[in-house]
């Protein structure tokens, strides 16, 4: 299949602001809101991380996002709409705590867990009785559900296990030729992916953290736990029991204060061998404390921001670990930050990204020879 690329340019729009109404505008969206309404699927831009659409009331359209993806077919989507009207025809209940989050946080990357209607297709939530919903801020998100007239089901628009794309680059790096249209949009400016909610019992719980912090939603709803699946095999959030948002490279987490980040890494890049590649994902405050020497050992360095802004640094890990595979490096030291605010979000997908590999000691990656 050929995969048509479609750019929307947006410099200078806030992401709040409505489309400007050129032609080519116009008619992606209408090109774009056709193939949705014939059950095919489009991938995306919006503010967490490009989408791969398809409309969430009919199953068979969904069941198209799984087999390009290779997604697992118990791992569910997050069913989004670009008016609040509307959730009132996909879940059964709409308490006041998904009313008070809807007011703060949407459109935003916020997903709301609650027990759904009929009219949302099994395969859309994976067998559960209950759906997610997000209302997206991106205004090419919320022009694209408008255009197809129906909410739409949209994963991440990446290949299972692979990092999420946050570029129109990364999804055609994945996707081209599997899917009929990608609209290019521009990067993503959270570059995580929503924190997804479940408003279904008394203390409302974080299934995944994202995008809205567990401090803002706090601040608003009193109490609010945390299940992120730590080891067990049926999480309620079912996508946090598999292998997410992994690069090719093996990654080894940087922990420590700032020296000794440095120590380690230092350490770790003078032990490297001739043909081994290593790939370097830190702030730019802790690669200014590295002596050149050492610093120059790495073979692929991106900085991911400056620890003054946190927000705008946690955003680049996809794009940072997609970097990495680019050059094809052997390993990818990252370095960790502190989990509050969207440090929560960042450390769950740095330590996803690093799986359940046996890292007790790094140093014999990068000498072992290599296999085959
Ligand atoms: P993705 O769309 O790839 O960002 O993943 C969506 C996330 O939302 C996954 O972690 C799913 O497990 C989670 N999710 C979607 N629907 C539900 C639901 N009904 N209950 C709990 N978690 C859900
Ligand atoms: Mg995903």
């Amino acid at each position: 299949m050929e995969t048509k690329r479609v750019s929307i340019h947006l410099e200078g729009i806030n992401t709040r602001d409505a489309l400007p109404p050129t032609e080519k505008t116009a008619e992606c969206l209408k090109d774009a809101g056709e193939l949705l309404k014939k059950g095919e699927i489009v991938a995306f831009p919006t503010e967490t991380v490009y989408g791969l659409g398809a409309n969430a009331l009919n199953g068979a359209a969904c069941q198209k996002i799984y087999a390009v993806k290779g997604r697992p077919a118990d791992n569910p989507l997050i069913v989004h709409i670009a008016s609040l009207a509307e959730v009132t025809g996909i879940v059964r209940v709409w308490p006041q705590k998904a009313e008070i989050c809807a007011r703060q946080f949407w459109p935003g990357p916020l997903t709301i867990v609650l027990p759904k209607k009929d009219i949302i297709p099994d395969i859309v939530s994976g067998g559960l009785d209950t759906v997610a919903v997000r209302m997206p801020s991106h205004p090419v998100a919320l022009a694209l559900i408008q255009a197809a007239g129906c909410p739409l089901a949209a994963p991440s628009a990446n290949l299972s296990g692979k990092p999420s794309p946050t570029l129109a680059e990364h999804v055609w790096q994945d996707l081209n030729g599997k899917i009929p249209l990608l609209i290019d949009g521009g990067p993503c400016t959270v570059g995580l992916e929503s924190t997804v909610l479940d408003l279904t019992g008394e203390i409302p719980v974080i299934l995944r953290p994202g995008g809205i912090t567990r401090e803002q939603l706090e601040a608003v709803l009193g109490r609010v736990d945390l299940d992120c699946h730590s080891g067990n095999d049926q999480p309620k959030s079912p996508g946090m029991k598999y292998r997410h948002y992994a690069p090719e490279g093996d990654v080894v987490l940087i922990h420590g204060s700032i020296p000794e980040k440095v120590e380690k890494i230092s350490h770790l890049l003078c032990k490297k061998e001739d043909g081994k590649k290593i790939g370097l994902l830190c702030l730019k405050n802790t690669a200014a404390l590295m002596p050149m020497d050492i610093l120059s050992r790495a073979d692929t360095l991106f900085i991911l921001g400056s620890e003054e802004d946190l927000t705008l640094a946690a955003g680049r890990l996809y794009e940072g670990l997609r970097y990495c595979d680019k050059h094809k490096v052997d390993m990818i030291l990252a370095e960790e930050i502190s989990e509050e605010g969207i440090g929560l979000a960042f450390m769950n997908r740095l330590r996803k990204a690093a799986g359940k590999k046996n890292m007790s000691d790094p140093a014999k990656i990068l000498s072992r020879p290599d296999q085959d």
